[in-house]
């Protein structure tokens, strides 16, 4: 059985993704206009959603969730606050396992995402952050690429979703440009940290984290001069709620 794609967004969908996030970038401290821009993308994809089929998508359904997520270092960024999960019994040991995993596959001659993601599939793995019940532990700080993901059936293990890497790619590169043109960051490859098409695999910039506990060079990256300092209290919020 081969894969398939679940529903993505479309191009128009992700241009207006792109008016939207331009807006907040302008005024807002990068991380706090992620967080802004993530509300207005769901509200367009609600309403992509709501032209198609009845999505099968629902609470606690987490096939897709089988495959090695990709970010961008900004995602990360907003991933690296979510202390009450990154700082959980044996977290540190499932990024390790899952970085071996990454690195065995390749070692084995799979090179692209899709041949990666077929592994991962293949061995059932689930992404670090799929709770026991099956549940996202970072739902409202999900990345891209989960909330581009939707199907109008229900998947199954022999009628796979993948993740669309190319949308990923696309939004990579755009805010790649608005964060040079409108907060003069000019530098996305951190040390340490292959950012290749500016996007990582999840496991990988979750070990990065880990052996920069500090985040001091995030904190570099996304100096603004009127944002809130980027430290991160014990409650894992984000320090930055208020606008
Ligand atoms: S894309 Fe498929 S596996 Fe993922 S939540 Fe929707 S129906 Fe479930
Ligand atoms: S971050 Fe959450 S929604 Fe995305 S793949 Fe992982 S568990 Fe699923």
């Amino acid at each position: 059985m081969s894969p398939r794609k679940p529903s993505g967004l479309s191009e128009s969908v992700l241009a207006a993704t792109e008016e939207a996030f331009r807006a907040e970038a302008t005024s807002q401290p990068v991380v706090r206009a992620m967080e802004l821009y993530w509300g207005r993308l769901d509200a367009l994809v609600a309403t992509a959603v709501a032209k198609e089929p009845t999505p099968a998508c629902g609470r606690g359904c987490g096939t897709c969730c089988h495959q090695p997520l990709a970010l961008t270092l900004i995602e990360l960024t907003s991933v690296a606050f979510r202390r009450d999960v990154l700082s959980t019994r044996g977290f540190e040991e499932r990024v390790a396992e899952e970085c071996e995993a990454l690195t065995r596959w390749r070692q084995e001659g799979n090179v692209t995402p899709a041949e990666i993601a077929m592994q991962q599939y293949m061995e059932r793995r689930p992404c670090i952050f799929l709770g026991c019940d099956d549940e996202c532990l970072v739902y409202g700080s999900r990345p891209f690429q989960c909330r581009n993901a939707f199907a109008a059936e229900l998947c199954r293990w022999d009628n796979l979703p993948l993740f669309g890497f190319g949308d990923l790619a696309s939004l990579a590169r755009r805010m790649r440009r608005w964060l040079h043109e409108h907060h003069g960051l000019e530098r996305f490859d951190t040390p340490g940290l292959n950012t290749g098409e500016h996007t990582f695999f999840l496991p990988e910039g979750l070990a990065w984290l880990i052996e920069h506990p500090r985040r001091t060079e995030l904190t570099d990256l996304f100096a603004d001069p009127h944002a809130p300092p980027l430290s991160v209290d014990d409650t894992g919020a984000l320090p930055i709620a208020s606008p």
